[in-house]
């Protein structure tokens, strides 16, 4: 298919490190010269800073002011809304730094140490000396002002709900509608689209200091600083060093962000993450065949019928409460193998058509890439498509349970050995597998033994029976230290209760399907098998 072909081209780009290697910093400087460059005239006119911060967002995914994406509305979890909250910021914070000298004197003369960075990274040698320092001053100022989780959470001003209008009476240097349709194109926003702002005291004074500074062109260096931080993955090894260097510089040698990695590895998350529908299409074809996605569903249900059965074992449990265990259960999301819509090629590959991918610049391929990732997952996102639940790639080794979307998701990254193998006796594979899906599915009832969680039922008895649980796991320890047997309460049941549902399942699926003979030289029983 075409998106296929798109992403083995990208793959192959991102691979070809000599020709990366021989264009070397031309493909970032044609780059930088359609944003301004680095020597621009006419800075400190407003209208040019939000033009270019408009053509960051919208074209290359950079949001140096501040951090914009889209997350569950913090009034109804089910509908998703434009958030907005402070950038992350690659140096780290003042309070990094308990030497005496000021924050901006220690920073300055680290980063002297690793000038070579500096220039790599793109920085001019024709930029006047204190426009470095004064960038550097600038993002201190704006660190400064973003206000601690702690506080804000304490204020309860983590979710401010607003409208663009709203904004821009508040932050007025920015000009927010332009920048925000930028960054959401082609999706539509208009003024009174309601967004939750999660630090507006840090959106104020950062209007504030992009006024001040409005007259230097600080404003603009520190856009062009953070536009080659983020495409300089992309770059030829060089860049990859200088970024290295500047990590160990900022961070010291052990909090070095930057751990360099085998290139197909580099290449192979590179091409996931902008071509996960295409990616995870071809992993499934080649690991999870639809005979297997079929014996996985068939014991999933053998699971859930085990689980409703043992309901009846529960001393603590009232028949009300069974019946509406029951129906929590029916009423789930089951998620197995993978999205239903990246099988639908088609569909994968209008998601993709626009995009253009070319054999020679692998940056511009980057480049492409952000823009089209962004536009797909915005619309995506803002459409609240269900087949759109999933946090988690499709061959990822990890299953969970989301109370948001009451979903339970098991990745086809699962069923292969040694957890699932159609060829395996079955209680090899209920003895791995079907005991996931039983531990998923006991997380649904996790309410029920929170505090006052279920009314009805025989609250002493249930508590009885915690109360053994945490016993249990507090008599074990790890790693030296003692489990807290509270703290790891729900983790417990699941795996207990669903070691048991799990167990019982097998015993009902031998009932239905054939026997199976006992392996030869393992000398094992299929009881043995199973645990
Ligand atoms: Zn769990």
């Amino acid at each position: 298919s075409l998106s296929k072909e798109k992403a083995i081209l990208f793959y192959q780009s991102c691979m070809d490190t000599q020709q990366i290697e021989s264009q070397g910093t031309q493909p970032l400087k044609d780059l930088l010269n359609q944003v301004g460059g680095w020597n621009i005239t006419g800075i400190g006119r407003a209208k040019d800073f939000n033009k270019t911060l408009q053509t960051l967002m919208g074209k290359y995914n950079t949001f140096p002011f501040f951090r914009v994406y889209v997350g569950p509305s913090p009034s109804d979890s089910n509908i998703n809304i434009i958030q907005i909250d402070h950038p992350e910021f690659e140096m780290p914070p003042e309070n990094k730094f308990k030497e005496k000298k000021s924050y901006l004197e220690v920073t300055y003369q680290r980063l002297k140490q690793g000038k070579n960075s500096w220039h790599l990274l793109g920085g001019p040698q024709d930029v006047p000396p204190d426009s470095f320092s004064l960038t550097l001053s600038f993002i201190s100022n704006l660190q400064r002002v973003v206000t601690p989780l702690q506080e804000r959470r304490q204020r309860g001003m983590l979710f401010y709900r607003t409208t663009i209008r709203e904004l821009q009476e508040k932050a007025p240097a920015i000009d927010w509608l332009l920048c925000l349709q930028a960054a959401f194109h082609p999706v539509p926003v208009n003024l009174s689209q309601p967004i939750a702002v999660h630090d507006m005291d840090y959106l104020q004074s950062m209007s504030r200091l992009i006024e001040q500074w409005q007259k230097e062109r600080v404003l603009h260096i520190y856009m062009i600083v953070c536009l080659v931080g983020n495409l300089s993955p992309a770059l030829d090894s060089r860049f990859q060093d200088a970024r290295l260097e500047l990590s160990k510089i900022l961070h010291g040698k052990m909090e070095s962000r930057v751990i360099p990695e085998e290139r197909w590895r580099k290449c192979l998350s590179e091409t996931s993450s902008f071509f996960e529908p295409v990616l995870g299409q071809m992993i499934v074809q080649e690991i999870f065949p639809e005979q297997n996605k079929k014996l996985a569903e068939q014991m999933f249900s053998e699971i859930q019928d085990a689980l409703y059965g043992q309901l009846y074992q529960l001393e603590w449990m009232d028949e009300q409460t069974r019946l509406e265990a029951k129906v929590l259960v029916s009423r789930l999301q089951v998620e197995i193998g993978y999205p239903a819509h990246i099988l639908q090629t088609a569909k994968v590959n209008v998601e993709y058509q626009n995009l253009e991918i070319n054999q020679e610049t692998f940056l511009l391929n980057v480049v492409a890439c952000l823009k089209a990732l962004r536009e797909n997952s915005y619309q995506r996102l803002l459409q609240h498509r269900s087949e759109d639940n999933w946090k988690i790639f499709p061959w990822d080794v990890h299953s969970y349970y989301s109370l948001r979307h009451h979903m339970v998701v098991f990745p086809a990254g699962m069923f292969r050995s040694p957890f699932f193998n159609p060829e395996f006796p079955s209680a090899v594979n209920f003895g791995a597998i079907g005991v996931f899906m039983a531990h998923e599915l006991l997380h649904t009832f996790y309410s029920y033994v929170l505090p006052g969680g279920c009314p009805t039922c025989n609250r002493s008895a249930l508590q009885q029976a915690i109360d053994c649980l945490v016993k249990q796991y507090e008599s074990y320890s790890m790693f030296g230290f003692k489990i807290n047997g509270t703290f790891t309460l729900l983790e417990n049941i699941a795996d207990n209760g669903g070691l048991a549902i799990a167990y019982q399942a097998y015993k009902n699926w031998l009932k239905k399907h054939r026997q199976e003979k006992d392996l030869p030289k393992i000398g094992l029983s299929h009881d043995q098998l199973f645990y």
